[in-house]
C-alpha cells in the first residue's frame, strides 16, 4: 500500500469483492442482492463502489435520497435503483433518471400516481414499504386494502416489491421481537399478493438480518454495512474486511514543556514534558470534537497516540511522547487493524456514523 502524503481515504476494492462474495455465499442462488450505497457509499464513494459491484453482479442498488440516485445514473449505473426516502417535490426528477421510489404512506402514494399518470407512464416500478415495528417509515397492515385499490385504479405504476425493515436484527436479545416483525411481514405480503394479480418481490433483511435470519431472506436482501466490512459482531467482523482506511501524515512535531497548553481554549495543560504531532485532519474532515481530550486516538508505527486537547476544524494534535516518529511519517486513523468500529466505540458511537462522517474534502484513492 502506498504511504500517505496527505489525508486520504483509501478504498480497497479487493476487500469490497471479498465482502460481496462472503455475503452472497449466505444467500440461496435465486435471492437477489441489493447493495445499499446511500451516504456516498457509507462515506467511501458511492459511484465507484456501485460500478464495481454492478460488474461483480449486484442486482439492485438503494440510496436514501433522489440526488444520490442521480449521481449513480450520471456515473453510468444501469441496474435498478431504489430510493428509500423520496419526497414528492422531486418525483419528476426521479422519473427522469429512472429511479424507483419507496412509497411509504398514502399521501406519497397518491402524489406519485398523480405525477406518473400526468407523465403518461405505464407500469412504472414502485416499492411499497411497510412498518412492522421500527416505527420510522411505512404503511401499516390495515392499509393493504386501500393501497391495492389505489393501485388497481391506474396502469401508471406497478408494485415491483413489498418490503419492510428490521429494527434490531443485530441484537439476539431482541430475537422474539424480530421474529414477530418477520411474522407480521409474512402476513402482510400474503394479503398483498392475494389482492394483486401478480407477485411482487419481497425483501426485509439488512446486513445483520442476512447473517442472523436466513429464513427472512425472501426474494432479495439489502446490504449496506457488510459490504463496507462490518458485521455488527466480533464473530461476523472476522469474515469481513473493512474497505476504507483513513490515513494522514505528521505535519509538525512540538516539544511541550510542563505547564504549557495545547490547542484552542487551552483545553490541555501539561504537567510534564511531552511531544505532540500535529495532523492535517479535523472535525471538518470527520473527526468530531467528541474524539478530543484523550477519548480518541490514532496509530503511528503500530502504537496508539491519543488526541490531545480539542479537535480543531482542520487539525488534531496527538501525544507521541512514547513513539519514535518524525515529521512526514504516516498516521492511520482507522482501517483494517484499528477499525472504524473500534475508534467509534471510544465515543460510544458506531462504525456507520464514523464512516459516513468522512467529509468530501478528503481525497479518495482506490486500490484495485
Ligand atoms: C440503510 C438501510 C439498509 C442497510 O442496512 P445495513 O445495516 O447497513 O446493512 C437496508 N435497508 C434500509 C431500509 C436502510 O435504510
Amino acid at each position: 500500500m502506498p504511504k500517505a502524503q496527505e489525508t486520504v481515504l483509501e478504498i480497497d476494492l479487493k476487500a469490497l469483492k471479498h465482502n460481496f462474495e462472503h455475503l452472497k455465499s449466505k444467500l440461496q442462488n435465486n435471492t437477489k442482492f441489493l447493495a445499499v450505497v446511500k451516504a456516498f457509499g457509507y462515506g467511501s464513494d458511492s459511484c465507484k463502489v456501485a460500478s464495481y459491484l454492478e460488474r461483480l453482479g449486484a442486482d439492485y442498488f438503494a440510496v436514501a435520497y433522489i440526488n444520490e440516485g442521480i449521481a449513480l445514473r450520471e456515473a453510468g449505473i444501469t441496474k435498478p435503483i431504489l430510493v428509500l426516502h423520496p419526497q414528492a417535490v422531486n418525483f419528476k426528477t426521479l422519473i427522469a433518471y429512472s429511479l424507483e421510489p419507496s412509497l411509504y404512506n398514502m399521501k406519497i402514494l397518491k402524489e406519485f400516481i398523480k405525477i406518473a399518470s400526468a407523465e403518461k407512464l405505464n407500469n412504472y416500478p414502485v416499492h411499497i414499504k411497510f412498518n412492522t415495528g421500527l416505527n420510522r417509515l411505512g404503511f401499516c397492515e390495515k392499509d393493504v386494502h386501500h393501497i391495492v385499490s389505489e393501485i388497481k385504479r391506474t396502469d401508471a405504476v406497478k408494485i415491483v416489491s413489498v418490503f419492510s425493515h428490521l429494527a434490531a436484527s443485530e441484537d439476539l436479545n431482541e430475537k422474539e421481537f424480530t421474529l414477530n416483525q418477520i411474522a407480521i411481514f409474512n402476513r402482510i405480503s400474503k394479503k398483498m399478493i392475494g389482492k394483486l394479480s401478480y407477485k411482487p418481490m419481497l425483501h426485509m433483511c439488512n446486513t445483520s438480518g442476512i447473517l442472523n435470519y436466513p429464513e427472512a431472506h425472501f426474494d432479495m436482501v439489502r446490504t449496506g454495512i457488510g459490504l463496507y466490512g462490518f458485521g455488527n459482531s466480533d464473530e461476523e467482523n472476522k469474515n469481513l474486511a473493512p474497505i476504507a482506511t483513513l490515513k494522514t501524515i505528521i505535519s509538525q512535531i512540538h516539544n511541550i514543556e510542563e505547564g504549557e497548553s495545547v490547542g484552542y481554549n487551552r483545553a490541555f495543560k501539561s504537567n510534564s514534558f511531552l511531544k505532540t504531532a500535529t495532523l492535517p485532519i479535523g472535525h471538518a474532515d470527520g473527526i468530531g470534537r467528541q474524539y478530543g481530550n484523550g477519548k480518541g486516538f490514532v496509530t503511528i508505527k503500530g502504537k496508539e497516540a491519543p488526541i490531545v486537547g480539542n479537535v480543531c476544524m482542520d487539525m488534531i494534535m496527538v501525544n507521541i511522547t512514547h513513539i519514535d516518529c518524525k515529521e512526514g511519517d504516516e498516521v492511520i486513523i482507522f482501517g483494517q487493524d484499528i477499525t472504524a468500529e473500534q475508534l467509534a466505540e471510544t465515543t460510544n458511537t458506531i462504525s456507520y456514523e464514523l464512516l459516513t462522517f468522512v467529509s468530501q474534502r478528503v481525497k479518495r484513492i482506490f486500490l484495485e
